[in-house]
């Protein structure tokens, strides 16, 4: 497996209580990065991804932010075992959720720890262009709204540059499509960033293309995978999947990637992003060939050796085997 997509020890240097259920983690550790990227931390035998909060641009510490997902496994391990001091195992910075060099507005609509990449961006865009900047953040409570503190100053000290909004479902409700169109309309040309749970995401792209927002101008960062689509026509063909020294064959099905054949396989690949960001699904084709919708993490010569993403390849001969690294 190449080395860059390994992981890596870092020690946490401070921890920060930014809301009851939300804490920071500062990481001592020498990524270069870009603003709202994310790290993929392995801990518990399984994985989970955090974006930075900090900004390459402004901070000189890199630092991830968590919420506790009730029920969650590794958020709320992280939350009761990890002290200052403390190692713990990351992937380096990944993903695609990143500023385009342009001098367009930038509106950016979040929801409860989705605002972790929009405050990355936020301090990069401020501090490196001089692009306007609108924030909307949605939260059930004044006292869940995590950066309340650090984005009042930030607006404090670039007045007309950056505006921010709280919404509280307390004092107003449920966020209504008409509100974020109220906010996110008057600037059709802006580029717009959405993170937050599924139903904010999909509420928000839905008050963005109904405003007329060319769908290429909206970015989005999604913390849960999309479900898996439902399986398409059974087509002649096998995929073999060697992961953990078990090998399981399944039929090929037409639009399934590996990992989705993987996971029918009855096996537990690794992923992460499920977009093509993140290299933790990371395996190597030994027979056939795939076709790769999309990639972000893998170099030129890593692909010729035969690495794939598996969440995004699709078979394009009848037999494919690939094999997981242990
Ligand atoms: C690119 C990316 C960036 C991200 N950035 C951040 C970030 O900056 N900050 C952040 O806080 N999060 C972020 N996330 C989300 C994060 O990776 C985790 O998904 C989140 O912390 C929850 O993980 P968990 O292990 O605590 O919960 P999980 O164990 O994965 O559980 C999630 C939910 O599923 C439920 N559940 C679990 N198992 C079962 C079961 N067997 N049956 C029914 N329900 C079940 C749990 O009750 C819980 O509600 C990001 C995700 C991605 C993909």
């Amino acid at each position: 497996m190449p080395q860059d997509h390994g992981f890596h020890r870092v020690r946490i240097t401070r921890v920060v209580q930014e809301t009851d259920n939300t804490r920071t983690y500062v990481l001592d550790a020498p990524f270069t990065y870009r603003a709202g990227q994310f790290v993929t931390v392995r801990t518990c035998g399984t994985l989970r991804s955090y974006s930075m909060s900090s900004s390459p641009d402004t901070d000189d510490e890199l630092m991830t932010t968590v919420k506790r997902v009730p029920g969650g496994l590794v958020s709320n391990w992280m939350h009761d075992h990890l002290e200052a001091g403390d190692v713990i195992e990351t992937t380096r910075p990944a993903g695609a959720f990143c500023l385009r060099e342009t001098a367009v507005p930038l509106v950016a609509l979040c929801a409860g720890s989705g605002v972790t990449p929009i405050l990355s961006l936020v301090k990069s865009a401020l501090a490196t262009t001089d692009r306007r900047v609108r924030v909307l953040t949605a939260n059930r409570d004044a006292g869940s709204v995590i950066f309340a503190a650090t984005l009042e100053e930030l607006a404090g000290r670039h007045p007309g540059r950056l505006e921010v909004r709280h919404h509280l479902d307390d004092r107003r409700g449920l966020l209504t499509e008409a509100e974020l169109r109220e906010f996110a309309g008057g600037h059709p040309g802006a580029d717009f960033y959405l993170c937050g749970p599924v139903p904010f995401m999909d509420l928000a792209e839905r008050a963005l293309l109904s405003l007329g927002v060319d769908p290429g101008q909206i970015r989005v960062e999604r913390f849960t995978p999309a479900p898996d689509e439902p399986l398409g026509e059974e087509r002649d063909g096998t995929v073999t999947v060697v992961l953990s020294r078990k090998r399981e064959t399944v039929g090929q099905h037409s639009g399934e990637t590996l990992l989705q054949s993987a996971r029918r396989a009855g096996l537990t690949p690794p992923f992460s992003c499920e977009s093509g960001h993140c290299a933790t699904c990371i395996a190597r084709v030994t027979e056939g060939e795939v076709r790769m919708r999309v990639n972000d993490a893998l170099e030129d010569d890593e692909v010729e050796e035969g690495w794939v993403l598996t969440c995004q390849s699709e078979p394009v001969t009848p037999h494919v085997t690939v094999v997981y690294e242990d």
